[in-house]
């Protein structure tokens, strides 16, 4: 394959491993339209194998995270930092081309620089944890508070972790009993289903109160929606994540009457130094969630894993 080569402001990266997530499987079942010919994979980690004039952030030979979202920097949103809601934003792996690759070619300002003793499968988390991050930010958790999490596949574990190291105590709410144990062992106080409805009553029992005071949502299903709703005390915080791409038939009566703040969270803006800061440190562990793993050529096999029911995330090695 021919090596790309870095202009301006550039860095070509020697891909490590690229994780797959439900974006990557809507493009490839033609869910989510793109423009093709499109290299995907939008959750990878490299070393640093060329840099283009004006690089400083990153040198050659750096491990780093790339951060697989970039704006237009002159917007109105992007003057006032909300870069994450421009609307012009390019999205590698998805817009142009991304790290299911040998190499991939990206601006240096998305190149994130890992500390060294950072292992590459816990270093490859740091894309979704970063997303989990501002999430919980969004919902102002306070050490000492209760929350539920809805949702356990990566998105739905990595919140876990990150609301325990903030100090709030966890209820992990699921669709089936699967993956609960997973949760359990990742710092969740206690664990409920929605099957059969009675995680409204789970959380009341949990929180010792009307219900939690913060849900954030991962699953992204108009159900989870709704669940994630049901789970919140009166005055609660609910932050939605996940990305529910049909509508849901939210009760907007019991929003108002118990004065429940619902707020969205759009992947990030400045928390990925956080996300890399949590890995290092340990508060958020990722062997548990790296399931499998597929050579480049095998690829085809990594997408089918994705759907399998014993898979957290996929990763992919060229
Ligand atoms: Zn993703
Ligand atoms: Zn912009």
């Amino acid at each position: 394959m021919a090596s790309p080569a870095a202009g301006p402001g550039e860095v070509v990266v020697r891909v490590i491993a690229s994780g797959l997530c439900g974006t990557d499987y809507r493009i490839w079942n033609g869910d989510r339209p793109v423009r093709y010919p499109l290299v995907m994979g939008h959750e990878f980690i490299g070393r640093v194998l060329a840099i283009g004039p004006g690089v400083g952030n990153v040198r050659v030979g750096d491990k780093v995270a790339v951060q697989p979202n970039f704006s237009c920097g002159r917007c109105p949103l992007c003057l006032e930092g909300n870069w994450n809601l421009c609307l012009s934003r390019t999205a590698v792996g998805i817009d142009v081309d991304g790290g299911f690759a040998e190499q991939a070619r990206v601006p240096a300002r998305v190149c994130w620089p890992a500390p060294s003793e950072l292992a590459d499968d816990q270093l490859l988390l740091a894309e979704p944890l970063a997303v989990v991050v501002r999430a919980v930010d969004r919902g102002e958790a306070r050490a000492g508070q209760s929350a539920a999490v809805v949702g356990v596949g990566t998105l739905g574990l990595l919140a876990v972790q990150v609301l325990r190291a903030r100090g709030l105590s966890v209820l992990a709410v699921g669709r089936t009993e699967r993956r609960l144990d997973v949760a359990r062992a990742l710092g969740a106080g206690a664990v409920a289903t929605t099957e059969g409805g009675g995680h409204a009553a789970a959380a009341r029992a949990f929180s010792g109160r009307e219900g939690v005071d913060l849900v954030v949502e991962t699953a992204g299903t108009a159900e989870a929606v709704e669940h994630a709703v049901e789970l919140a005390r009166p005055g609660g915080r609910v932050v939605l994540t996940g990305l529910p791409h049909e509508p849901s038939r939210l009760n907007f009566f019991s929003v108002v009457r118990r004065e429940l703040s619902i707020v969205g969270s759009m992947i990030y803006q400045g928390e990925f130094p956080e996300a890399v800061r949590l890995l290092s440190s340990g508060a958020v562990r990722t062997e548990r969630l790296l399931t499998h793993r597929f050579p480049l050529d095998e690829i085809q096999a990594a997408f089918a894993a994705h759907r399998a029911p014993d898979s957290i995330k996929v990763a992919v090695v060229p």
